[in-house]
């Protein structure tokens, strides 16, 4: 049986570069640049003051010792600068960010002077170029302001519309189907009839999504019926990137994705990884469309979602970094793994840090149908097949859970203790 390396390694080779479309930059919210983007203009695109107060053209004699008093002849306003030049001994009143006017040498004030009708009295000097934003200053014309594969934050989207960017090259969001079966599944507001059970995995799929801001572009349920399971996958496999199947994957008699797939044109790669849980893992492609047919077990569905769903789903964002975070863990006490054979993605939540060691605790029960130990913790770690026992202070990678909120501890003590 496959490793989880090697599947994973599959499912890579198989997936398509994103496409790159332009956008509209507030439409591009969330999405991941496909181009590195060049000023048009310098930042500041003129010297502009960071104070309220005078735009001086100090005389030769100025020194601090003795009151200096200028006279004021004009105003420069944001957005109605002043376009004479000052001479030796004049000022112009001027708020924040207004051009500063030829001939300035510096900025007072407002609080380090007292006006007298048309004269400014000083009561410092301050020094050359004081409190002037020099043209250019953050950035040139032709400067790199946002490398490709950034991911327009609201701060990026923000910044880039400050230079009147209006349209940007993105990596295209991949359109994503969601199929779930099983005659014994209703959706999550229907009262149960004896031995249905809630639609609760397409829930946690489309939670997902939205956490990359994606909604499914194509959503359905099916009957263990080969022939509405086949239709279905053919119909959303046209319409979509990534098509994600729950349930009838294992060797049930009533288990027919595997068949649909390949009725509808699909070519499969692998089905079984060495794995628990997960184990009956199925994957496809057709054309440029990757199918993920996944056991339906919710545990099953969350783990194998953040082993292979997840990563491919933000590669095919275009993200520089698709996988999840992680951090260094250590158990106080040996664990024993009680599935040898297969490697065991085994739930922990972090208790605490030592030297930057998260301190782990394994959750239980850890059953394929047992949610609540998923909710109970914080991420996993994958425990290789061969090993029967972990042992205390043995180090693991800790692979988080995208909404974990626990990874801002770490940093958080760091600055603490870096004072
Ligand atoms: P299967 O992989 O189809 O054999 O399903 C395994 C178990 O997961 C069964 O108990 C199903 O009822 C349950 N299951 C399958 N799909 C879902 C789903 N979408 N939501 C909740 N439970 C599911
Ligand atoms: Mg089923």
């Amino acid at each position: 049986m496959l490793t989880i390396k090697a599947a994973r390694e599959i499912v890579r080779e198989h997936t398509p570069t994103p496409l790159i479309k332009e956008r509209r930059l507030i439409e591009a919210r969330g999405l991941y640049l496909a181009e590195q983007v060049t000023a048009p203009e310098q930042l500041p695109r003129v010297d502009n003051s960071a104070m309220d107060g005078y735009a001086v053209a100090l005389p030769g004699n100025a020194s601090v010792d003795k009151p200096i008093k200028l006279e004021i002849i004009g105003e420069s306003r944001a957005g109605m600068p002043w376009k004479e030049t000052l001479t030796a001994g004049t000022a112009v009143q001027i708020s924040t960010g207004a051009p500063v006017p030829e001939g300035a040498d510096r900025i007072i004030p407002v609080e380090d002077t007292t006006r007298e009708d048309d004269q400014v009295w000083l009561k410092t000097i301050g020094r050359e170029h004081d409190h002037i934003r020099f043209a250019g200053r953050e950035v040139l014309a032709g400067d790199v302001i946002a490398e490709k594969q950034v991911k327009l934050t609201p701060p990026v989207v923000t910044w880039l519309a400050g230079f009147g960017i209006d349209r940007v090259k993105v990596f295209a969001p991949p359109r994503v189907s969601l199929i779930t079966t099983g005659e014994e599944l209703v959706d999550i507001n229907q009262t149960l009839k004896p031995g249905q059970v809630r639609n609760s995995n397409r829930t946690f799929l489309e939670g997902l999504l939205a956490e990359e801001g994606l909604e499914p572009t194509y959503c359905r349920h099916v009957p263990d019926v080969l022939e509405a399971t086949s239709k279905a996958l053919d119909e959303a496999g046209r319409n979509s990137d990534l098509l994600i199947t729950v349930g009838g994957v294992s060797v049930g008699q009533h288990d027919h994705v595997k068949a649909a797939a390949e009725q509808a044109g699909f070519r499969p790669h692998f089905w079984r990884v060495a794995q628990k849980p997960g184990m009956p893992l199925y994957f496809a492609t057709r054309d440029r469309t990757l199918l993920f047919g996944l056991p339906g077990n919710p545990v099953s569905v969350v783990m194998t979602s953040l082993v292979y769903v997840y990563p491919t789903l933000k590669r095919l964002l275009g993200a520089p970094d698709p996988e999840l975070r992680t951090f260094v863990g250590q158990f106080d006490q040996p664990v024993e793994n009680l599935d040898p054979g297969r490697a065991k993605l085994l739930l922990v939540s972090i208790t605490g840090y030592q030297h930057y060691i998260a301190q782990l605790q394994p959750q239980g029960p850890q059953e394929s149908h047992m949610l609540s130990t998923v909710t109970k913790s914080d991420g996993f770690i994958i425990i290789p097949g061969e090993r029967t026992t972990v042992e205390k202070d043995e180090t693991f990678t800790v692979h988080l859970f995208p909404w974990t909120e626990k990874h801002g501890t770490l940093p958080q003590r760091k600055r603490a203790e870096s004072g």
